[in-house]
């Protein structure tokens, strides 16, 4: 399959996708390597996950190049994606330390002790929109606790994950720990149903999540399935207007708006037209191909432009356009200015639909109450902010939003490390997060263990 850069258009390589018997291969090459692997220490795997940071901070031009290439994000932002990577692996090189085993005599001369072990063989499936950091997100973590992997990565970037398994060969990972394999729907599938692979984590649409967190969890797997999001900002008319202003652009706009934890809705409270002026200052020093980056494909393109110009029918004003973008000199790429749409209605399909491109839709609401309302009413739970210079309005709006990870003056209320990163509703399937100490759990089993250490004493411990 051809892979083509969102920038220009042109193909830069392609990508060969995998048979299920090549997925097969890769269970039995993981399978076959775990016994080795999970035979180590924690502190002794950690050790590649050392190497592997150092070799990501040598060689983070070439892997920001390449997110830049295939993915078609701006330079800027796909080195903050390889830096949230190190990030990450940094917090695999902690595992030892904070790893939650227990010990504790629980009567005289009795311990019970717990231990997080390894599951077996796993699964991560990744999608476009962060080539390098969503399989960092699981990869060290999964590895380092332990477990053997079969990566699959977006059929659409391929590459970063392919360079971030050569740079881990290079940092000591042995050969059948990590394999990858191409594909979508069919590899997939393969992976879902192989009776080998005890747990699959899964990053991408709400559609497709839920797909694969039912054929996992039917065929008894361990699931994690992260999906799409519709992200809320929820501004009050006292909310410092150029910092609310500057941050919903950016957070809007970031990544092309392709990103999970993008705002994309604003509810403004009252008289906030002073704050919606400073958004669409901000959003209209947003230059594609300067400071805003390309969407994934045409059909995105086209998709994104639809919701506008449907919105728009529909009686929302385009404050600021950004359908019909060109790019000099990169006329094929496929680019989507920046767009401010007031008076959107929540019933409208832009209000409630992830659009996951530069586009901001906003609501205007009389009070708190009507703007938690709409937030509630998502199918989604990813993300929530508000911005306010009032704690007590903040309070009073975090609590009652329902989305797994809320904001105070944030655009992007991302956790950094160690908190774990995870939505809520429809933007998550399963139990744990994803990453951080929450992670733990998603990756390994715990054993209990009661030893009695001097049975000459006859301790009376139910034997
Ligand atoms: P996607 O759902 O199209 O693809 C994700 C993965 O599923 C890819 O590896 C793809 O090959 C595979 N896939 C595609 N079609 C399939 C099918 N029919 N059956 C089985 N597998 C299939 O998502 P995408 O377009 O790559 O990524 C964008 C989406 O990911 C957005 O919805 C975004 O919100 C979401 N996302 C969510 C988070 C989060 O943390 N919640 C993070 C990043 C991205």
């Amino acid at each position: 399959m051809p892979i083509t850069s969102p920038q220009t258009g042109e193909q830069i390589g392609e990508v060969q996708l995998s048979s299920s018997e090549q997925v097969a291969a890769a269970v039995q090459a993981a399978k076959e390597s775990f016994p080795a692997w999970s035979g180590q220490t924690l502190k002794t795997r950690v050790q590649i996950f050392f190497r592997f940071r150092s070799l990501l901070e040598q060689h983070i031009d070439e892997l920001t190049e390449l997110v830049t290439r295939e993915n078609g994000k701006i330079e800027s932002e796909a080195r903050a994606e390889v830096l949230k990577g190190i990030e990450l692996c940094e917090f695999t090189c902690s595992l030892p330390q904070i790893l939650p085993d227990e010990i504790q005599e629980v009567s005289v001369g009795v311990e019970c002790r717990t231990s997080h072990v390894p599951l077996g063989v796993v699964a991560c499936i990744t999608p476009f929109n962060f080539p390098h950091m969503v399989p960092l997100w699981t990869l060290p973590n999964a590895l380092a606790l332990g477990n053997t992997v079969v990566l699959k990565p977006s059929e659409k970037v391929p590459l970063s994950a392919m360079r971030i398994a050569e740079l881990l060969q290079e940092a000591g990972l042995p050969k059948g720990v990590l394999n990858i394999v191409n594909g979508d729907k069919e590899v997939v599938e393969a992976i879902c149903d192989h009776p080998d692979i005890e747990a699959v984590s899964f990053v991408g649409s709400t559609k497709i999540a839920k797909i694969v967190y039912q054929r996992a969890t039917q065929n008894l797997k361990r699931c994690i399935a992260l999906g799409g999001a519709k992200n809320h900002i929820i501004v009050l008319p006292d909310a410092h207007p150029q910092m609310a202003g500057s941050d919903i652009a950016a957070s809007m706009s970031g990544c092309a708006g392709q990103r999970c934890m993008a705002a994309s809705a604003m509810i403004a409270i009252g008289e906030s037209d002073h704050i919606v002026e400073q958004l669409c200052h901000y959003a209209r020093q947003i230059v594609p191909g300067e400071n805003l980056g390309a969407v994934i494909s045409k059909e995105a393109k086209e998709r994104i432009e639809g919701y506008i110009t449907e919105a728009e029918k529909q009686g929302a004003k385009v404050l600021v356009d950004g359908r019909n973008t060109t790019v000099k000199g990169k006329e094929n790429g496929y680019y989507v200015g920046p767009t401010v749409i007031d008076y959107v209605r929540p019933e409208m399909a832009i209000a409630k639909e992830e659009v996951f491109g530069p586009v901001m839709s906003i609501m205007r609401v009389n009070n708190a109450d009507e703007a938690i309302k709409i937030e509630n009413s998502s199918a989604y739970g990813n993300a929530a902010s508000v911005f306010t210079q009032s704690g007590k309005a903040a309070n009073y709006i975090t609590s009652r939003v329902s989305a797994g990870m809320t904001g105070v003056n944030i655009g992007v209320p991302v956790p950094r490390e160690p908190f774990a990163f995870g939505g809520w509703n429809e933007s998550k399937f399963g139990v744990t997060d994803i990453t951080g100490k929450s992670s733990i759990n998603f990756w390994t089993r715990v054993k209990k263990t009661t030893t009695k250490w001097n049975p000459e004493d006859k301790v009376d411990w139910m034997s």
